[in-house]
């Protein structure tokens, strides 16, 4: 009999895997507690796959021989909860699209620098004439991109949660950025659970392939110790020294294997020091593909950047306004402070994943010259911050949250929306979250 394949959840991930499923001749229904968009809707009619929105009917799923689950969906989901029960396996669509493929794997995960990394890898290997598709994340779904493409290599962009449920799939080329708090509400409230989830990337890794991650991660190098790696190790690093083979010295950017490469940071495209790392982790993987060196240096410096993330939003009066809208954790805002060289007023506030804001107070305290707080709820903030000393407005829309900053900022300042938080309590996401900040900055 054929083998019967249920999807829970039908977006970019879910739809993918259903078509490849079915594609591959499986039995392939999906279901969707919510509403399925009508672009995946028509993409679910176009391949005749069965589906239903807003409702989980048992009987259609719990006769599965497998279920490919949509990384937004909780493992403790009653659903999830009943599959389990009946020990019917449960795998991510990127496990599942990786039996179907034989394209090289680059992959990229961590709790910040994912995206930028993952665009910059790709921007470099398109333009070194690689056969190459953007997955993950970002761009079409792996699944999807498997079914109906014959790409050689796939730069994968990898949550936590699309780690979660792989088990076979292998990277060839893995990359950690860093381990910072991050969904903690999804992992228990216990960091090592999504430690654990992250270290997946180097899952079934052999001698051949290879592991590239930030030396100077307290978390990352707490956990190799635990882990006896097979994969050849590429450590990069701020600084030469304690093995690192990728660092900054002397103005240079510097990449001593597999093959030698440097050039001045100051033509690097992407700047602040998080951006180095993005670049080394770029840098590296690119170099281990086989990109050449004079490809290599001209991708890294001609790179466009990336919407959202420290994204220039305009000039007013003499005060920079610049869009942080994707740093939604702790961690992502104190780069973004970091990088600050001039008085700051800050816009704080959203959905709190569990932060815990003591890691930005030395910032806020050295840089912040006023605090916006937009969000439903900003009682955790003022708990956190009113003691400061620095002017506070609460606003509950992005109208009133630029306003607010334009009234507080003084000429030769800058306003950064890096808000430490999801977006969900007063914007569709975070791209609306930064999309409304640039179209309120550019009519003050
Ligand atoms: P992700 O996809 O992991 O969320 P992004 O590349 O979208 O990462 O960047 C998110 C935010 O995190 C950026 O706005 C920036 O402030 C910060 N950031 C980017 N790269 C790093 C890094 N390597 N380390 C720490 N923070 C970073």
């Amino acid at each position: 009999m054929m083998k019967r394949i249920v999807v829970l959840g039908a977006a970019e991930s879910g739809a993918g895997a259903a078509v490849l499923a079915k594609v591959k001749g499986f039995d392939v229904f999906v279901s969707d507690m919510s509403a399925i968009k009508d672009k995946y809707k028509q993409l679910l009619d176009e391949y005749h796959i069965e589906w239903e929105e807003g409702r989980h009917t048992e009987s259609l799923i719990l006769n599965a021989d497998e279920v490919i689950k949509s990384p937004g969906i909780p493992e403790k989901a009653p659903m999830v909860l009943r599959l389990k029960e009946r020990q019917i396996p449960i795998i991510s669509e990127i496990e599942f699209a990786g039996r179907y493929t034989d394209a090289k794997m680059i992959c990229i995960t961590g709790s910040n620098g994912k995206t930028t990394t993952t665009l910059l890898i790709y921007h470099i290997l398109k333009n070194a004439g690689y056969n190459v598709g953007l997955a993950g994340n970002i761009g079409s779904s792996l699944a999807l991109q498997v079914a109906t493409e014959h790409f050689d290599y796939y730069v994968i962009e990898l949550s936590s949660f699309q780690l979660d449920n792989i088990y076979k799939f292998r990277a060839d080329i893995a990359i950690l950025m860093n381990i910072t708090p991050d969904h903690l509400d999804r992992y228990d409230f216990c960091m090592q659970n999504y430690v654990d989830s992250k270290m997946r990337i180097t899952q079934n890794q052999t001698e051949d392939d290879a592991f590239i991650f930030w030396n100077d991660d307290p978390i990352v190098k707490e956990e190799m110790k635990k882990y006896n790696l097979k994969a050849q190790l590429f450590p990069f690093s701020e600084f030469k020294g304690n093995g690192a083979i990728a660092y900054a010295e002397k103005g240079d950017y510097v990449i001593e294997v597999p093959t030698p490469f440097n050039m001045e940071l100051e033509e690097l495209a992407l700047k602040g020091k998080h951006n180095l790392y993005n670049s080394l982790a770029a840098g590296i993987t690119a170099d281990i593909a086989g990109v050449d060196n004079q490809t290599l240096r001209e991708c890294l410096s001609n790179f466009a950047g990336v919407e959202h993330r420290l994204e220039k939003a305009g000039r007013v009066r003499g005060i920079d306004f610049i869009n942080d809208s994707k740093a939604t954790n702790v961690n992502a805002c104190w780069y973004a402070l970091e990088s600050m060289r001039q008085p700051t007023v800050l816009i704080l506030g959203g959905i709190d994943k569990g932060n815990d804001y003591s890691e930005i107070y030395d910032l806020v305290r050295e840089k912040c010259v006023g605090l916006v707080f937009l969000g439903v709820d900003n009682k955790k903030l003022h708990d956190n911050f009113d003691s400061f000393g620095i002017p506070i407005a609460d606003v509950q829309s992005m109208k009133d949250c630029v306003a607010a900053c334009y009234r507080m900022a003084h000429d030769g300042d800058c306003v950064l929306l890096s808000p430490c938080c999801a977006s969900f309590d007063l914007f569709k996401n975070m791209e609306d979250r930064g999309e409304q900040f640039k179209h309120y900055v550019a009519i003050l």
